[in-house]
């Protein structure tokens, strides 16, 4: 090697033995390891800012194409192809959708020309929507299905695992911060997007009275949320996780976010049927009385004080301005779901077996015994996959091996384990049907 040897720091002056390290440049130029992290904390600052100009610009910029409108009843035909049953849901559920985007559609309008007219100062509320209704019922499935036929970005969220900001578990901007995942980090389009937080009921405050500690994973929570709801500029940590002093912010506005949020409300049927006097109509189940309140009587019944009841504060409430109560899926709408909607579990398990050049097919005892064995399980429609799963297990396990052509029919008895999955090669059926 050529050229003198650095003896200090070109940059702080000081002599080789007095740093860590010395780096050597060409022609007696040196840096010293503490002048490498000063410089490196300096382009990392410069960087931030550029970012965050840039991030600025991003969200001060109002989204500029409106969203195309869907009618209310377009929205319920296209819903009906993959949810069943839960008709008052679709429908309040179709509007509120509607009006959200219309609404969004107007501010577009009056941010760009001046509308003129009586109505031109009316400012129109946000519709987000709470669903009432037993676990497994199809809250979710609404709500991520409204999402992709809107072709919006969708994001799901469990409220249980939110704690008030600065607390263990996650923050609510995660929540947010899940929606601009869905949209690939596209901040205008997360801005129009949807949010479903499940388990909303399981967030109740904890108590009336107020105690020393905080209750950070209940009304903190719903505090939180409540500034969501309404509409709020959110910093989300991009990486995610806590946020950090050091770490850039993505600037999200919720103003135009539609939430939809869902919760079983255990109980919530019994406290209606109390107050209503309709305890008498119920058959006693487990020494407890079951009122059998349909959901039309759940909904007509309610009122925000029994929401209060399961800890959730009036603001909260107030912010969720649209109410649907689900049914609960009886047998009828269960066998349905095996085989009506355009992914129904049975279709699906037919297209797996088609894919290995094999048919499959489910007698019509067999889709009741489905339904039967889903009821105990007690987990609405969820239930329905997991049976079929287990009962197709070992027939799956088997299928390259079978003879291309064949037809494996599910039975009554296959579904109560009483008997294999039966199986008929490809002359055999064909012998039959001669
Ligand atoms: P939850 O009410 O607990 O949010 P989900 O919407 O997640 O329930 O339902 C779980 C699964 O059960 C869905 O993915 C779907 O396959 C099925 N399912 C539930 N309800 C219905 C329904 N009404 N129509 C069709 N499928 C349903």
């Amino acid at each position: 090697m050529s050229g003198t040897q650095a003896e200090s720091c070109s940059f702080c002056g000081k002599p080789a033995s007095q740093v860590g390290k010395l780096i050597a440049g060409p022609e007696g130029v040196g840096i010293c390891d503490v002048c490498v992290s000063t410089c490196g904390r300096l382009i990392e600052r410069e960087n931030k800012k550029t970012q965050s100009t840039k991030s600025e610009t991003a969200t001060s910029k109002a989204p500029l194409s409106p969203v195309k409108l869907v009618a209310p009843a377009q929205l319920r035909a296209e819903l009906d192809a993959y949810v069943i049953g839960q008709d008052h849901a679709k429908k309040v559920l179709s509007v509120a959708v509607h009006n959200h985007y219309k609404r969004l559609n107007d501010r577009l309008q009056k941010s760009s020309s001046e509308n003129k007219g009586e109505l031109a100062e009316v400012e129109l509320d946000k519709s987000n929507v709470l669903l009432i209704g037993p676990t497994g019922t199809g809250k979710t499935l609404l709500a991520k299905t409204l999402a992709r036929m809107l072709d919006v970005p969708f994001a799901i969220a469990d409220a249980t695992t939110l704690t008030e900001a600065g607390y263990v578990g996650d923050d609510v901007e995660t929540v947010i911060l899940r929606l601009l995942q869905a949209a690939d980090m596209d901040v205008e389009r997360a801005q129009r997007g949807i949010i479903f937080i499940d388990e909303i009921d399981k967030i109740g405050r904890k108590s009336d009275s107020a105690s020393i500690t905080r209750d950070v994973s209940g009304e903190g929570v719903q505090q939180a949320l409540l500034k969501l709801l309404e509409g709020t500029i959110c910093n989300v940590p991009p990486a995610g996780g806590r946020k950090h002093p050091e770490q850039q912010c993505i600037r999200v506005d919720t103003s135009d976010i539609l939430f939809i949020a869902g919760g079983a409300f255990v109980g919530l049927d019994r406290m209606i049927a109390r107050r209503t006097g309709t305890k008498s109509l119920g058959f006693v189940q487990g020494g407890d009385i079951s009122p059998n309140l349909s959901a039309e009587q759940v909904l007509a019944g309610l009122q925000p004080e029994d929401l209060f009841s399961f800890g959730m504060i009036p603001e909260f409430v107030g912010r969720l301005p649209v109410i649907s109560v689900l049914e609960p899926l009886n047998r009828e709408a269960l066998v349905r779901i095996l085989t009506e909607p355009r992914n129904a579990p049975t279709k699906q398990y037919r297209k797996l077996f088609a894919l290995s050049g094999m048919s499959l097919e489910f007698t019509s005892d067999s889709l009741n015994a489905v339904a039967d064995r889903a009821l105990e399980l007690g987990t609405g429609a969820r239930g329905l996959r997991s049976v079929l799963e287990g009962v197709l297990l070992e027939t799956m396990y088997h299928l390259p091996e079978a003879t291309p052509g064949s037809t494996f029919t599910v039975t009554a008895e296959a579904i109560r384990g009483q008997k294999p999955v039966s199986l008929s090669a490809p002359d055999e059926k064909n012998k039959k049907r001669a």
